[in-house]
């Protein structure tokens, strides 16, 4: 980061270029209906139940409580891939509008995929088609080519391309997905974003960002991206856990040092950078830190340091390191009430 134009204590905005504000609400959820015992089992028993009960009013609050997080942590740009099978048409609009109203900035994207059959697909991608036609910040997403026929995913690339915007797809995140390079040889384009890459092989020859989520991966048990030997541009993102990307910086220079002792913070503090690439807006957003000097080496070790205020495109969002635009303690309470009515819908699923 040039910080040559900043004070000690400031940073540009943060950016987070893969996040699910679809699931902000699932912290607490009730448990599975049986202990998963590998990623596709993750998937199926968990995340495919919870974006089959969202509704769009459940949806409005969890991008709200996600967005408000996002600025509370100073990241002033999400890029999001959002999927809720049973609410998609105009499910984009309902997050756009929920981060304008807390004021940050956001990328969005319907997943599509053929999972609901050829019916699923079609909506998702006409969601994607609704929202670009509008006007407003977005890509078309696709879930993932392993849950796609090469149709769909031949669909989703001619309208990103006709609308000129790049492709947000989860890409070799498990061994589900291998071989997906061969897919996506004649597809992928610069303006893509290669969400995981994990079971890529070192000479794939697709393009596009490569997204790192060294937490989620984890999580998930995929193993280890190793985002370092890949010659395309790497930025990072959260998968949906929270958007502190301080944190999640910390998480991918660890996770870089536990694969190679000689990995530094910088290179770390450099995929952070990457979001810049992205929306390359969010440079012009300002964040004002608890502590100073603002330094890799410092933060890969520092876990207290905490934004005072946040400006994105002039305005102020954040303020003494309470959010200005919306009532933060409204929103926790509203989110609250739509969790207990996704947990009680996720209850009375099989
Ligand atoms: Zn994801």
């Amino acid at each position: 980061m040039d910080l040559t134009d900043l004070r000690p204590n400031e940073t540009r905005g943060l950016v987070c270029a893969h996040h699910h504000l679809y699931s902000s609400l699932a912290r607490g959820m009730p448990a599975p209906p049986r202990t998963p015992s590998s990623f596709r089992e993750i998937l199926e028993l968990v995340w495919w139940r919870l974006d089959q009960a969202l509704d769009l009013e459940m949806l409005e609050w969890s991008a709200k409580l996600g967005a408000l997080e996002a600025i509370e942590s100073g990241t002033t740009a999400i890029i999001d891939h959002h999927e809720s099978p049973n609410a998609i048409e105009g499910s984009l609009d309902v997050i756009a509008n929920a981060c304008a109203e807390i004021g940050i900035r956001s990328v969005c994207s319907y997943g599509v995929t053929d999972r609901h059959g050829p019916d699923g697909a079609i909506r998702g991608l006409e969601e994607n088609a609704r929202f670009l036609s509008s006007g407003r910040r977005g890509m078309v997403g696709i879930h993932a080519a392993f849950t796609c026929e090469d149709e769909t995913l031949v669909a989703a690339t001619e309208m990103a391309a006709h609308f000129g915007v790049g492709v947000h797809i989860h890409v070799a995140e498990g061994v589900d997905d291998l071989g997906v390079e061969h897919r996506l040889a004649d597809l992928s384009q610069d303006n893509w974003l290669l969400v995981h890459g994990v079971q890529l092989p070192d000479d794939h020859e697709l393009r596009g960002t490569i997204i790192h989520n060294p937490r989620s991966n984890m999580n998930n048990s995929v193993g280890y991206a190793a985002p370092q030997r890949f010659k395309l541009p790497v930025a990072l993102g959260t998968d949906g856990i929270g958007a502190a990307m301080l944190d999640e910086f910390r998480v991918a220079y660890a996770r870089a040092r536990e694969h190679d002792i000689a990995a530094t913070p910088e290179t770390a503090w450099a995929w952070l950078e990457g979001g810049y690439q992205l929306v390359p807006e969010a440079l012009q957003d300002r964040v004002i830190w608890s502590e100073e000097p603002i330094d890799p080496w410092r933060l890969a070790f520092h876990t207290n340091i905490r934004p005072e205020s946040v400006e994105i495109d002039g305005q102020v969002v954040l303020s003494d390191g309470v959010a200005t635009q919306i009532d933060p303690y409204e929103v926790r309470a509203k989110a609250a009430e739509q969790a207990q009515r996704l947990f009680m819908k996720l209850d009375g699923m099989p």
